[in-house]
């Protein structure tokens, strides 16, 4: 309705364009809200955010906003003013903007778009239709090798919403992959449709299908993916990065520098990668609760959760120990301690505090009084001017 009223109020039109009116018709819930303005999009913009109240961002070079507001996202975009400047304000040219608009989309099912004056659905492409049928479709032959990366938005779409590709928009895909277009990606790229992928619900189906088009050959240079476990979620850290470390489980440590090098992965992410490979290369060695500690404590959580997920029996128990005894292991003591005892605070404060941790850890102190005990030992040590 507030829309309605901003179109009315500018004497602009303006269209609800792409995925939201795709989920809406399949019922499904959606945040993310593209407009379609012919005209002033930054001042229909300003307009629904005095309306709406929330964050809104100008971008005054492309002539669009983004407004947040609760949970819904409004990307409101100019359709192009050079067909005004051409032909004034004939009406079949105003709808010149949104046809152009529409054309540029990938797949019919996003290209339709709510006249929100008007109040009804334009559908150009037959996108009502191929919603209906579960169907992902372009609508021209050079779709994909316009654009890779609607190779990636196809498979995602398809899993997503349990579409097929229609046959000859599958043929192009193949065509497009096996002409290598996806080579014209910048590594940057590629990879922000992998994480893509992994933000959705089932990235596990994706992943196969990736592997089924030979996606990954073309982009990893015979590194083997994985793609066990990829649905699973995290007990705590973040979830890209755990099924970013999942999907290059078997990534050898002799691989790491070229992917490193290629993909030039956030620094999180290499060293999880790095964490990973370490800790899969000492696997092996971890017999007791010392060991564990020392090869876990300075690894991302999101490598430790990999390996958790994707190792037997034995190496889950380890983690599930160090995730719920080992890591909550806390002394009693602190800094105010040592003071009491005439030490003046130095970095050698945290050093005693770390041995008696690490006593703790093996064991050999299993009350308050043992840590008080133990720590006297070492300030009278450090008094004395010995190492400790
Ligand atoms: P999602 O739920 O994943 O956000 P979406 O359909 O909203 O799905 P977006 O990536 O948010 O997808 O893009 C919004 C719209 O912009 C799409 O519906 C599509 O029409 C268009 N679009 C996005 N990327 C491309 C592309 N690479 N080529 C053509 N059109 C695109
Ligand atoms: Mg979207």
């Amino acid at each position: 309705m507030i829309l309605k009223k901003i179109s009315c109020e500018m004497g602009v039109k303006s269209y609800i364009v792409g995925g939201y009116i795709r989920d809406k018709i399949l019922n499904l819930e959606s945040n993310d809200i593209d407009i379609t303005v012919e005209g002033d999009g930054i001042r229909y913009a300003l307009m629904l955010n005095k309306f709406l109240n929330g964050k809104i961002e100008i971008h005054e070079k492309f002539k669009t906003a983004k407004i947040q507001a609760d949970k819904y996202t409004f990307d409101v975009v100019s359709a192009r003013k050079e067909y005004y400047t051409h032909s004034g304000i004939l009406p079949d040219v105003e709808l010149a903007d949104i046809v152009e608009d529409i054309k540029r989309r990938d797949f019919t099912i996003n290209m339709l778009a709510f006249d929100i004056k008007e109040g009804m659905i334009i559908d150009l492409c037959n996108g009502l239709d191929d919603i209906k049928n579960k169907i992902i479709r372009v609508v021209h032959d050079k779709s994909f090798n316009d654009d890779p990366t609607r190779i990636f938005r196809a498979l995602r779409y398809s899993v997503r919403l349990d579409f097929k590709l229609e046959p000859h928009t599958e043929l192009l895909l193949k065509q497009s992959i096996a002409n290598g277009d996806i080579d014209n990606l910048s590594t940057d790229r590629i990879m922000n449709e992998i994480y893509l992928i992994f933000s959705e619900k089932n990235p596990e189906t994706i992943v196969k299908l990736m592997k089924h088009y030979r996606i990954d050959e073309k982009i990893f240079d015979g590194i083997k993916i994985n793609i066990r476990n990829l649905n699973t979620c995290v007990r705590c850290g973040d979830l890209l990065l755990y099924r970013f470390l999942l999907f290059f489980y078997n990534v050898k440590k002799d691989d790491l520098d070229y992917l490193n090098e290629k993909f030039n992965f956030k620094r999180q992410y290499s060293k999880g990668l790095s964490d990973l490979i370490e800790i899969k290369m000492n696997l092996y060695t971890l017999k007791d609760d010392i060991v564990v500690y020392n090869l876990f404590k300075d690894k991302k959580i999101e490598a430790i959760n990999a390996i958790y997920t994707m190792e037997g029996e034995n190496i889950k128990k380890i983690v599930d120990r160090y995730f719920e005894v080992i890591r909550s292991l806390k002394l009693e003591i602190n800094g105010d301690d040592i003071k009491e005892l005439g030490l003046r605070p130095s970095p050698i404060y945290k050093k005693i505090l770390d041995n008696i941790y690490y006593d703790k850890i093996c064991g050999k102190i299993r009350s308050k009084e043992d840590e008080f005990e133990r720590l006297k030992q070492y300030v009278e040590k450090v008094k004395r001017g010995e190492k400790i």
